[in-house]
This record gives C-alpha cells, structure tokens and sequence, in this order.
C-alpha cells in the first residue's frame, strides 16, 4: 500500500493522526507480526518456519522482536511525517523528537548490521557479494525492517511523499506517490478518497437543502 515495506510498517497503526484519538494497531502479537511480514514479502516461508519455531521455543525473543520492530515502526513515523505533504503532525502529538528518532533507527540499524552477513555473490553482471541481513532468525523481522527504513529515509524522493489527508477524512498513512503527475491524494482511492467523496456530497445537500420551518 505505501510502497516500501517501511511505509507499510508506519501504516500498521490506522487512522494516523496523532492527537490522542484512537488508533488501531495491527501489530499487537508476535503471531501478527510474523504473519504481517510474510503478507508483504519481507521473509520467505524458510524465514516464516525458522522465525516461528525460534519464538516458539524462546517467547522473549519473540517479544523482544515485536519491541524492536514498534520502536523502529515509531522512529521512521517521527523522522518521516514532518516531510510529507499533507500530514498533519500535532506538535505535542509527537512525543519524542525527530533527533532521538533518528538516534533511535541509528542504533537499531547498528544492531542489525552487526547481524548481517556479506557472502560471495552469484555470477551476475553487477557485484560480487551479497548483504545478507538478518542471520538470526530471532530478530531477522526487526533487522530487516530497519535496514529498509534508513534506506528509504536516505534515498526517498521528497516531492513524492504524502500522508493521506487527516483534514479531509483520510487516515494520515503515508505513501509515496509515483504517478506520473503527482497527482495521488489518498492512500487508496476506493477507501479514504471515496469516504471523503461522500462526505463532500453529504454537506453539499444540507448546505442546499431547503430548512425546515
Ligand atoms: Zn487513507
């Protein structure tokens, strides 16, 4: 849905809006989470049956896991949504700073590359050695992710980032637009777009409508 498997993490809490209104979090399990990170191709069902049998048999390793990956889904959240067009970011909505943010993916970025492995690549046209992240099926969902997001944070092109509109009834997820004229508003246009299409239609009859004496 976002478009980067670091959007999709920030997206696991809906609506977005960061005001104290209620949110509903679709990570809220080991078991979700595992189950969220094989939906969007971040591990493979090798990875799936590693990971399961690796938290099945020490539950705080899952736990820890599910931490490392909120904290991650958090910080990418804080260091991001100041920089999309149409997200609304209360000031005292944000509870930590962008700068502790970016401390925060820095460290587990370093934890995760000290779990990552460089091995002799395949024979193809470019490179000789592959990255391979996540050697610890434990915490391989977390390192992933976090290798993801400071990718994206390094590389995102600015003018595409948006947040669906929390003004005009969209749900604050960010996405990156790539149409070709930049011209996506919502998240998905057949949910928050047409929510939000309703609704217009719906004050545009009251503001019509003849009162009633
Ligand atoms: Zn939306």
């Amino acid at each position: 849905m976002g478009g980067h498997p670091a959007l999709d993490l920030v997206n696991t809490v809906t609506p977005r809006l960061r005001d104290g209104a209620a949110e509903h979090d679709y990570l809220t399990s080991p078991a979700e989470l595992l189950d969220w990170s094989r939906r969007i191709g971040l591990i493979d069902l090798r990875d799936h049956s590693a990971i399961e049998g690796t938290w099945r048999s020490a539950p705080e390793l899952a736990a820890k896991a599910l931490g490392a990956t909120l904290e991650i889904r958090e910080a990418t959240y804080d260091v991001l949504a100041p920089r999309a067009a149409g997200a609304v970011v209360a000031i005292d909505g944000v509870k930590r700073s962008q700068g502790s943010a970016f401390e925060r993916l820095m460290l587990r970025w370093s934890a995760a590359a000290a779990r990552s492995m460089l091995i002799p690549g395949a024979d193809r046209e470019r490179g000789v050695a592959e990255l391979v992240v996540g050697t610890s099926p434990a915490q391989l969902i977390p390192d992933r992710l976090v290798v993801a997001a400071v990718e994206l944070v390094r590389t995102v092109e600015l003018r595409q980032l948006r947040a669906c509109p929390v003004d005009d009834g969209g749900c604050g997820w960010l996405f990156l637009d790539r149409s070709r004229n930049g011209s996506r508003r919502w998240c998905a246009m057949e949910d928050c777009g047409t929510r939000a299409k309703i609704r217009k239609l719906g004050e545009r009859r009251r503001a019509t409508a003849v009162p009633q004496s």
